[in-house]
């Protein structure tokens, strides 16, 4: 680590494990496309953020959502960490992976009576979205005592990033309850003093484009509310708050920026009394964490010129970056070029459309990108993948969701680890109802009644 060798992924190191994995047989003519994960590099960022929180009372959790992969939560549960999950199959995910009860949060706009019954049984945290949530959970709390710690989550209403769909503390936005709308603060004031238990204040401003200071502003909110409610009830009701996660990575380069550090220094100097040790924090950070410690590679098939236009035909297309297809303006994603045997290609760039395999026309991960010429049988790398990519496929074209390996450096030499397997024909059959071909072709014939 002081070496800095494994400061996240720089191009030499990456190099080395892409030529590494093509000789352990992991990409090449049928393993067409493969995940990395770094695990030096989480470990590492889970350390920083460790470090940035210093010693303040935190429970820090991995938004799942992020990368729902059960060797990845128990790695971060080996660091210490937690989860935020947001749905029975992350919940499952989490359990599976032997993250403890007591370190689980759930959140999630619209969780069932089952779900949230389920929640309070096991113990685990429940941030209830909305005021008719809560009242749900009110009825299950009297019915039944439960070891979850309960919080509402709140709207702070402070604004907007630079992407709206990831911007969630907007005036419209659909989580939480507003604090600015007329009356609401007062209603939800009035919760708190209806629900003694409730005794957690949620906040999550936003992800990907939101700026420090508004991540820092809505924290605010919700530490001001925190302290009107103590002050009323005359006690410590809010002990904790949940301040979510949200760090912007940059999908620029290499560096790491904003730092948690940073993030942390934001925060102290927006809300002071934040870190005076009378409440409990918990953060459930996601992309951060994860998307500058992992990389995509995929075969290139083909290469045509079309038009005067130069495109490569390869396996990185809309089923695994389906955001930066469909939305390519906001997320960008570095591009690289390798031989087939993994060293980097450098010389003789010139622009070129990096396209993906599924059938439809606007299935590029790159558009008219100056790269170095790239040939059939190379790779292409698409960086900082690590987070809401290879774990978020689209079903498009029933093409394979392709493996994830982890990857380690630590002592010299490149040891992997298959995190999830390729998934196999089979698994896409089933998924499309193959164990029930003839489920349609009687139905409009019933039988004779008898
Ligand atoms: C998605 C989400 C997170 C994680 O966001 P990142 O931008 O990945 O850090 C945290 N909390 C909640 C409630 C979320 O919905």
């Amino acid at each position: 680590m002081e070496t800095g060798e494994y400061r996240r992924m720089d191009a030499g190191r990456r190099e080395r494990v892409l030529a590494a994995a093509v000789a352990a047989g992991l990409l090449g003519a049928e393993q067409v496309a493969a995940g990395f994960l770094d695990v030096d590099g989480v470990r590492e960022s889970v350390g920083e953020l460790r470090t940035a929180f210093g010693a303040a009372p935190v429970l820090h959790t991995f938004a799942v959502k992020a990368a729902p992969l059960v060797p990845l939560l128990r790695l971060l549960a080996d660091a210490g960490m937690g989860c935020e999950v947001a749905s029975p199959g992350e919940l499952a995910i989490a359990l599976a992976a032997g993250v403890p009860v007591g370190r689980i949060v759930l959140d999630s706009p619209a969780k069932s009576a089952g779900e949230l019954a389920q929640a309070l049984d096991l113990g685990v945290a429940v941030n209830a979205d909305n005021l008719q949530e809560l009242a749900r959970i009110a009825e299950l709390v009297e019915d039944a005592s439960t070891r979850s710690v309960l919080g509402l989550r709140v709207n702070p209403q402070v604004g907007v990033g630079s992407i709206g769909a990831m911007s969630t503390a907007s005036e419209h936005s659909k989580f939480g309850v507003p604090l600015r709308d007329p009356g609401a603060r007062k209603r939800v004031v009035a919760a708190f003093e209806r629900h003694p238990w409730l005794s957690r204040i949620h906040v999550h401003v936003g992800s990907q484009g939101c700026p420090l200071d508004l991540i820092a502003a809505g924290v605010r909110e919700a530490w001001e509310l925190a302290e009107e409610v103590n002050e009323r009830a005359g006690r410590q009701q809010v002990s904790t708050l949940d301040l979510g996660g949200g760090l912007p990575v940059n999908f620029q380069d290499e560096q790491v920026r904003p730092t948690y550090a940073e993030y942390v220094a934001e925060l102290g100097a927006a809300v002071p009394g934040l870190f005076d040790g009378r409440y409990g924090l918990v953060t459930e950070f996601g992309r951060s964490l994860v998307a500058k410690n992992g990389f995509t590679a995929a075969r290139v098939e083909y290469t045509k010129v079309v038009g005067g236009r130069r495109i490569a035909l390869t396996h990185a297309g809309a089923h695994l970056a389906t955001r930066t297809v469909f939305m390519p303006d906001a997320w960008p994603l570095r591009v690289s070029v390798h031989r087939p045997d993994g060293v980097r290609r450098l010389s003789g760039e010139e622009p070129q459309d990096v396209a993906g395999p599924c059938c439809f026309a606007g299935d590029l991960v790159a558009r008219g990108r100056t790269l170095p010429r790239i040939e059939p049988g190379d790779l292409v790398v698409l960086e900082d993948t690590g987070g809401y990519y290879t774990s978020a496929p689209w079903g498009y074209n029933s093409i394979a969701r392709p493996a994830v390996h982890g990857f380690s450096t630590a002592g010299g030499g490149v040891r992997f680890a298959t995190v999830r397997r390729r998934q196999t024909p089979a698994e896409v059959v089933a998924e499309a109802g193959g164990d029930r071909p003839d489920a349609l072709t009687g139905l409009d014939s019933p039988g004779d009644p008898g």
